[in-house]
């Protein structure tokens, strides 16, 4: 148990103090760090360039310089972002990566230069009719600009050899994420809401390799251990991020597992796997064709609800958590569709307006445990 403790130790230790161990990270490796904005950056052609991508969601940083560039009606992730980026927390960076999902991303693209011109912007913009051919052709010619771009910070060029290396990297990554995902119902306790979230968070500023070796290590160890018992309750959330403390302590005390997850930040990073066949840049773009069931990724057979159901019924949950990132249009606009269909199905839901930076979460907290008291 003492090395279980350990690692989850310095993973919590990685994801609470992300530029101590980005930089940490960097000094060690010898490699450029590149910003990577939510969703779906192609870090593997980041990778593959010897660079390190750096997942930015956001933080816990008072908003007061961004308020000049972003209205106040913008989510709180970017807002925060833009705010760090502004007060030279991103300097170290050799660059950022923005995707244009939503209009907030688009409004980012506009006002990066501007807001804070240290840290050079590259833009990607991403198909919407992302499963035709004409959709997959255009985003591997965005794949291979930016791959230009990643090759001039690098000072080398990237062969095809590079990312089909960085691609198995990053699907043993997705592989080992999916079973980390799959054995919390199991430990309950000991990868609790917050232990859990934390350990899946420390990826995003680390070196791929070495975060999967700590995985890995991980899991060899908890396998050793008999399954842990629980009286609480075991859910399925679904969201953007999970955040902040007050909100996953919230969990934690009220006694709700997350058995299952459909969050951005967690596995809709990785529940989809990349394809076989093809070039190194065609099996990216085909990753994104695949990828269903989230908010940002067009999808007019609107699947997300039946994910939801599947979600609850494979992982024997007793309900499903939204946390609603506020002022987040695309998921805003999925919900009333997976609502209706999660009510048909009889599933139990909470819903929870949430923001990364809160004042109180004291009614949330109530709204928390109303919702396990009602369950048990
Ligand atoms: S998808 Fe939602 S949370 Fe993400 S950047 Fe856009 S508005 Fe913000």
């Amino acid at each position: 148990m003492n090395r279980i403790l350990e690692i989850i130790a310095d993973l919590q230790e990685t994801a609470n103090h992300p530029a101590k161990a980005v930089k940490a990270s960097m000094k060690e490796t010898g490699k450029k760090a590149v910003g990577c904005l939510p969703y779906y950056t192609p870090d593997e052609i980041i990778y593959a360039a010897g660079l390190l991508p750096v997942g930015l969601w956001g933080g816990q940083t008072e908003i007061k310089e961004a308020d000049k560039y972003l209205q106040s009606f913008c989510c709180s992730i970017m807002r925060i972002n833009v705010e760090q980026g502004m007060k030279g927390m991103y300097d170290f960076l050799s660059a950022v990566v923005i995707p244009t999902y939503c209009d907030t991303l688009k409004c980012i693209c506009d006002n990066w230069q501007v807001a804070v011109p240290k840290t050079y912007l590259i833009p990607i913009v991403y198909p919407q009719h992302r499963k035709i051919a004409a959709g997959v052709a255009y985003l591997i010619d965005e794949y291979k600009r930016v791959q230009k771009e990643f090759e001039t910070i690098a000072g080398r060029k990237i062969t095809e050899q590079d990312l089909e290396d960085s691609i198995a990297i990053y699907e043993d990554y997705r592989k080992t994420m999916r079973q980390f995902t799959a054995i919390v119902g199991k430990y309950p306790k000991t990868l609790n809401a917050k232990t859990r979230h934390l350990i899946i968070k420390a990826a995003y500023f680390m070196d791929k390799s070495r975060y999967n070796a700590k995985m890995k290590e991980l899991m060899e160890e908890l396998k050793k251990l008999p399954a842990e018992n629980f009286d609480g309750i075991k859910v399925v959330v679904t969201g953007i991020l999970v955040e902040t403390d007050a909100l996953l302590d919230a969990f934690v005390e009220n006694k709700m597992v997350f058995v299952a997850d459909d969050l951005a930040h967690e596995s809709r990073q990785f529940r989809t796997c990349a394809r076989s066949e093809g070039t190194a840049l065609e099996r990216l773009a085909y990753r994104i064709a695949d990828h269903d069931g989230c908010s940002l990724l067009y999808d007019e057979e609107k699947k997300h609800g039946q994910l939801l159901i599947e979600l609850v019924r494979d992982n024997r949950a007793d309900g499903v958590v939204v946390c609603m990132m506020k002022f987040c249009n695309p998921e805003e606009f999925d919900y009333p569709i997976y609502k209706k269909e999660l009510e048909a199905a009889g599933i139990p839901m909470l819903y929870l307006e949430i923001e990364q930076k809160m004042d109180s979460a004291e009614q949330i907290r109530n709204r928390i445990q109303s919702f396990a008291e009602m369950i048990k």
